[in-house]
């Protein structure tokens, strides 16, 4: 909004907890070209390492890249530039209940009721759904260690591996690496229920000491999220308040990856917007998107294929470039249907049919 200099003569109100301080989280995605956050992509790898007991390779990603932004940077940056904006208030607090009616709206911050008036009212605060039945969790651990040895490839960057074991369901390790010895590692899991803090830490000890053959290194930042997996339908419009974000149902609901999609959720808004069409008509995922997700999001819930020889499946057959288009919503039907059929036809036919009833 502030770039497109559309709304420098409008009062935005800006509300979040606490400020951004921490570098809370690391966002990976992969982009083809420049993106609008380029300035601040900490690192970026040409070419991605896939590995599993059945297929390994080093994927050619192009047009790709696979990119890194710190959160920090992320904060900081944005921040930078709404400090600029007199129209711009933030303030700090906790955000209750915000309700649309037909004099504008009520919000509740820090236990008061503040009448917002005839605004247009942007919801990040996801509430987990009452009933999580269908739906996983994606929760990882991930600690930056810096090593004595040099024994990283800084030129490339690891996606998925999932040599380690599986025995809670679908798993996987990564390792992103900023140097030949310093490396963000990453252990993953796609499962109904979180583990016990000490045993994402056993993981990571174990993969480091296993694959990466690490004894000597030590660990400079932490950090752990859990994102959600869900086969709910979002609203994006709900009670006058429009949803964004991962509350808005940008969380890719098979993969986990949101940045993206949360970036093309503000390039629809940012066109909707200034040109005063309502933005009840911006456009949700598409369904048939929604119907893959879905049908993925079952087997690996009722675990009908083990969901390492789906990507292995997915990544042996299939150039990384087109899956990666794939997972982005932007395939178009031919491409999709070249990218089924190279998987288990039964396991995914079952799956699909349940959808549909
Ligand atoms: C550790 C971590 C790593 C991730 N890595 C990736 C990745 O590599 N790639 C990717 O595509 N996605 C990733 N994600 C998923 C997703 O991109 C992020 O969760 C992203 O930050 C979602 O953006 P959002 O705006 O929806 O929510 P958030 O960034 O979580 O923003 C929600 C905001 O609402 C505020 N808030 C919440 N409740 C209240 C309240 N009651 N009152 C006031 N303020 C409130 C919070 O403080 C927060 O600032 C990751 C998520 C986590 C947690």
């Amino acid at each position: 909004m502030i770039r497109s200099g559309k709304f420098s003569d409008k009062k935005i109100l800006l509300i979040d907890r606490e400020p951004k301080t921490k570098n809370d989280r690391t966002w990976c995605f992969w982009e083809a070209g420049d993106g609008f956050f380029e300035e601040i992509v900490y690192r970026k790898w040409p070419r991605v390492d896939f590995m599993s007991d059945t297929f390994s390779d080093t994927l050619d990603i192009s047009p790709y890249e696979y990119k890194m932004i710190r959160g920090i940077d992320f904060y900081e940056y944005c921040f930078k530039e709404i400090n600029k904006h007199p129209g711009i208030e933030v303030v700090y607090g906790h955000v209750g209940q915000c309700v649309g009616h037909r004099d504008g709206y009520s919000l509740q911050f820090n236990s008061k009721m503040y009448q917002l008036g005839d605004a247009i009212v942007f919801n990040s605060i996801y509430n987990k759904p009452e009933t999580t039945k269908g739906s996983l969790l994606q929760h990882f651990k991930g600690w930056v260690i810096e090593s004595v040895k040099p024994v990283f490839d800084p030129d490339k960057a690891s996606l998925m591996d999932f040599r380690v074991h599986q025995q809670h369901g679908t798993t996987f390790a990564y390792v992103l690496p900023f140097s030949p010895n310093r490396a963000l590692v990453e252990y993953t899991l796609f499962t109904a229920q979180l583990l016990d803090p000490t045993q994402y830490d056993e993981e990571l000890r174990q993969y480091i000491h296993q694959f990466l053959h690490l004894t000597e290194y030590t660990i400079k930042e932490q950090e752990f999220g859990v994102i959600p997996m869900s086969r709910e339908k979002f609203t994006i419009f709900q009670n006058g308040v429009f949803n964004i974000g991962t509350a808005g149902g940008q969380t890719k609901a098979s993969s986990g990856y949101t940045f993206q999609f949360i970036q093309k959720q503000s390039d629809r808004i940012m066109e909707y917007l200034p040109s005063g069409a309502g933005l009840s008509i911006l456009p949700d995922t598409p369904t048939r998107f929604r119907f893959y997700d879905n049908t993925l999001l079952h087997i690996l819930v009722h675990n009908t294929l083990p969901g390492s020889r789906i990507f292995a499946t997915l990544f042996k057959k299939n150039k990384a470039s087109q899956v990666f288009k794939f997972l982005d919503n932007e395939s178009t039907l031919t491409e999709e249907l070249g990218i089924i059929s190279s998987l288990p036809t039964w396991p995914f036919l079952k799956a699909a049919l349940k959808q549909l009833r």
